[in-house]
Order: structure tokens, then sequence, then C-alpha cells
């Protein structure tokens, strides 16, 4: 079973998995987008670490909850929202058990990504952070292992696709030939999921 603790090891190891990679992000966005994906993510994650050592939620759903709303209320771009909306709806389908099973996890954060592509209209192929969700979400039936390795594969496939949703679909056809942040990060998100189950 997957307890709180299992939760908070997760948020803080996407906290420190962001830190470490800010600067390819921004890297990253600063090819097809603003130059801001490395500290959105990064400010996004410290107020996540902060908010969830003072308020100390008490079920793996209200940590989830709490993370999500802390990024929508300090990121300010595109991918706020749409992380915020992630976690929330994930931790909202999570109910208020104290502990849930993987295949919990799996149905909820399959619901989490659902919501993201209701909110942002983005669907597979778009060059977004769905391009490593979706196919996380769908190997995450397999195994933690399994996710990871879809969803760093996925944001690798960003690479020849042509932007149509976000800031780099304004960049039309010069979008094709480079790694989309959000799938980058979307990639790290369920790395640290993974490596949190191993641990
Ligand atoms: P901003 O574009 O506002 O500066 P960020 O740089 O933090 O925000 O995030 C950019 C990332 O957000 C993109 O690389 C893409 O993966 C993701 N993104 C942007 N728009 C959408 C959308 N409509 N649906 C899904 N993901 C999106
Ligand atoms: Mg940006
Ligand atoms: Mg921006």
């Amino acid at each position: 079973m997957l307890d709180v603790d299992f939760f908070r090891r997760w948020m803080a190891a996407a906290a420190a998995a962001v830190d470490r990679e800010a600067d390819r992000l921004t890297e990253l966005d600063s090819a097809i987008g603003d130059a801001d994906h490395g500290s959105n993510m990064q400010r996004g994650f410290a107020a996540v670490t902060a908010v969830l050592e003072k308020e100390d939620p008490r079920t793996p759903g209200a940590v989830l909850m709490l993370a999500g709303r802390q990024l929508i209320s300090t990121v300010g771009g595109a991918s706020g929202p749409l992380y915020g909306t992630l976690l929330r709806r994930t931790g909202k389908a999570l109910g208020d058990a104290p502990a849930v099973t993987d295949q919990q996890l799996a149905e909820a954060f399959a619901a989490g990504v659902a919501a993201v592509g209701q909110l942002g209209g983005a669907q597979a192929g778009d060059k977004t952070m769905l391009d490593a969700l979706l196919p996380g979400v769908e190997a995450l039936g397999t195994s933690y292992a399994a996710a990871r390795e879809a969803a760093e594969a996925g944001a690798t496939a960003t690479v020849p696709m042509q932007a149509r949703k976000g800031r780099a679909s304004y960049l039309g056809e010069r979008s094709i030939g480079h790694q989309d942040p959000g799938a980058t990060s979307s990639a790290l998100l369920i790395a640290t999921l993974a490596e949190s189950y191993e641990r």
C-alpha cells in the first residue's frame, strides 16, 4: 500500500529533480518558448515542499490536492494550472483513504491526465506534456519502471513534432527539432514516482 509518506517522498523527489534539471528545462524552453520553464517548476515545487511541511496533510489524496493547489497559485505560466490540475484531480480521485493500492494510484493518475487534456485542449502528438503523460500513465498499469521508460520515450518523441498548443505553437514549423520542455518535466515527475517506489 502507498501511504502518506510515499506521496511526500514523491513530491520531495520531484522538487529535487526539478532543481537538478532546472537549467536544462529552461534551455529547452528558450528554444521554443520564453525560457522560464525551469524557474517556473523550481518555484512551484519549492512552494509545494514548504506547504507540505507547514500543513502536514494526513492522506495521500490531501497531499496531492494541496500540492496541486500550491502549483496553481505560485506558477504563473501555462504549466502551473496544468500540473496543478494534474495533481489536484489525481488527489481528488484518491479520496480520503489513509493508503492506496498501486492500481488505485494508476486509475487516479489517469483521471488527472485526462483533466490536463480537458483543461488545455491538447491531444497526443501536439508536442506538450501530454506526450509524456499519456504513455506514462498507460504503462503505469504494468509497472513503475515501465511508466518511467514510456514517459521518457514519450518526451524524446516530441523532438520531431510540430507544436500545436501553447507558446511553442506560435513558431509553427520552427518548433520541429526541439524536445518539449513540459514533456521533459512530466517525464521527470514520473521518473521520481518510480524512484520513490523503489526506495
Ligand atoms: P509558459 O509557456 O506559459 O511559459 P511553461 O514554460 O512553464 O509555461 O510551460 C510550457 C509547457 O507547458 C510546454 O512545454 C507544454 O508542455 C506545456 N503546455 C503548454 N500549453 C499546453 C496545453 N494547452 N496543454 C498541455 N500542455 C501545455
Ligand atoms: Mg515558458
Ligand atoms: Mg512563461
